[in-house]
């Protein structure tokens, strides 16, 4: 096939089910056009219902806001030290310098690709001893939709006493242990930026475990405005909140995000069946108990120029694929920050290769995907 005709696959393209619009022209047609309204009340009573376990959501402008807030609401503040999973995308870093605080990253366990046990307890045990201060949250994320070790995880978080910020904007629709993902940080988040499992085409939520938190989150994300019939502020505020317009694109997508996630899983079997006799490629297996929504489905191929090979190749038949996550300790704007190593995270960037993954593949755009792999390895 020549790679000019070929139709371009992405990694993860938006996938709209059909009833946004409706949602949408609600919005205009009663003239609900504000960041409140039917559609933003609609869409996180539906995000409460999916979620379950007494979840508190409050819809905001993306999830890095809703990370903002989170670590805020924490009580982070300047001079702070957070400890953040290292193998991750940049926003769940980025807050905490936002907030003046300074992060601390931690590398990865091989099960899951998300934060090391072992690594979190040394990382606390060395910033009580060298500052004689607990740090003051940790970060954990589902990467790709995995469930990080949350038992292991949480038994630690809560043995120091430290909360955890639960950054699952990878991971609606995962789950552990048949609890979804987002229901078990002190305070965790959501996005739904244009290549997620379900998209608003830019937005993301705050997960709170009580009224009240979602209520003051709901306050700093529009202006920290006072009760008082002039503006008043007692607080430093910001504009987070998501619009209504925008939440009635989330209500429609809130209605196909079960078929998406099986779709995405789909994906991931259909690569694994079919690479499965191939040495230089291996998948991750959910551990009993983890149910990824395999946001994307990723490889471990067995060298970095393995990888290059495979990602070259199949850029050149018009597909895109990706490195992993850079981890936050390799990336120069964190050069001067500690980080606590194993040495799985930067193994895992050589030599990793996120596939498309989109809800939308169709099944000749699997096989053209395999085939391009398929002759590389031959
Ligand atoms: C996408 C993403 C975010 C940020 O969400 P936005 O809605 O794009 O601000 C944060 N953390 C992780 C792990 C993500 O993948």
């Amino acid at each position: 096939m020549n790679a000019v005709e070929s139709k371009k696959i992405w990694l993860s393209s938006p996938h709209m089910g059909g009833t946004e619009q409706s949602y949408v022209k609600q919005a205009f047609d009663t003239n609900w056009v504000a960041p409140l309204g039917p559609n933003v009340d609609g869409f996180e009573n539906d995000i409460e219902n999916y979620l379950g376990e007494s979840t508190n959501v409050a819809a905001l402008s993306s999830g890095t806001a809703a990370l903002h807030l989170g670590l805020k609401l924490l009580g982070v503040t300047s001079g702070d030290e957070v400890l953040c999973q290292s193998m991750t995308f940049a926003a769940s870093a980025n807050p905490i310098v936002y907030l003046g605080a300074k992060p601390i990253f931690i590398d990865s366990e091989e099960q899951t690709w998300n934060i090391c046990p072992e690594q979190l307890e040394i990382a606390i045990k060395d910033r009580i001893a060298k500052k004689g201060k607990k740090p003051k949250a940790i970060i954990a994320v589902h990467l790709y939709g995995m469930p990080y070790k949350v038992d292991e995880i949480h038994k630690i978080a809560s043995e120091y006493e430290i909360p955890v910020l639960e950054d699952s904007a990878e991971s609606l629709g995962s789950s552990f242990h048949d609890i979804k993902c987002g229901t078990f940080g002190d305070i965790a988040i959501l996005s739904f930026n244009g290549n997620k499992i379900i998209t608003t085409s830019g937005g993301g939520a705050l997960i709170a475990k009580n009224l009240e938190l979602k209520n003051k989150a709901i306050f700093l994300a529009t202006q920290a405005r006072d009760n008082a019939p002039h503006y008043e502020h007692t607080e430093i505020g910001h504009n987070y909140r998501m619009s209504n317009i925008i939440a009635g694109i989330g209500r429609g997508q809130m209605e196909v995000l079960d078929k998406h996630v099986t779709n995405r899983r789909n994906n991931f079997s259909f690569y694994k069946n079919n690479l499965v006799d191939f040495d230089e490629i291996k998948f991750l297996d959910e551990p009993s108990g983890f149910y990824s929504n395999r946001w994307l489905s990723c490889i471990e191929t067995s060298s970095f120029e393995t990888r290059e090979k495979l990602r070259l190749a199949l850029g050149k038949e018009n597909i895109e694929s990706r490195p992993l996550w850079k981890p936050m300790h390799l990336q120069p704007v964190f050069a001067d920050c500690d980080v606590y190593l194993n040495g799985i995270s930067d193994d895992l960037f050589d030599r990793g290769l996120c596939l498309p993954s989109g809800s939308n593949l169709e099944e000749e755009d699997l096989f053209r995907i395999v085939s391009v792999i398929k002759k590389v390895l031959r």
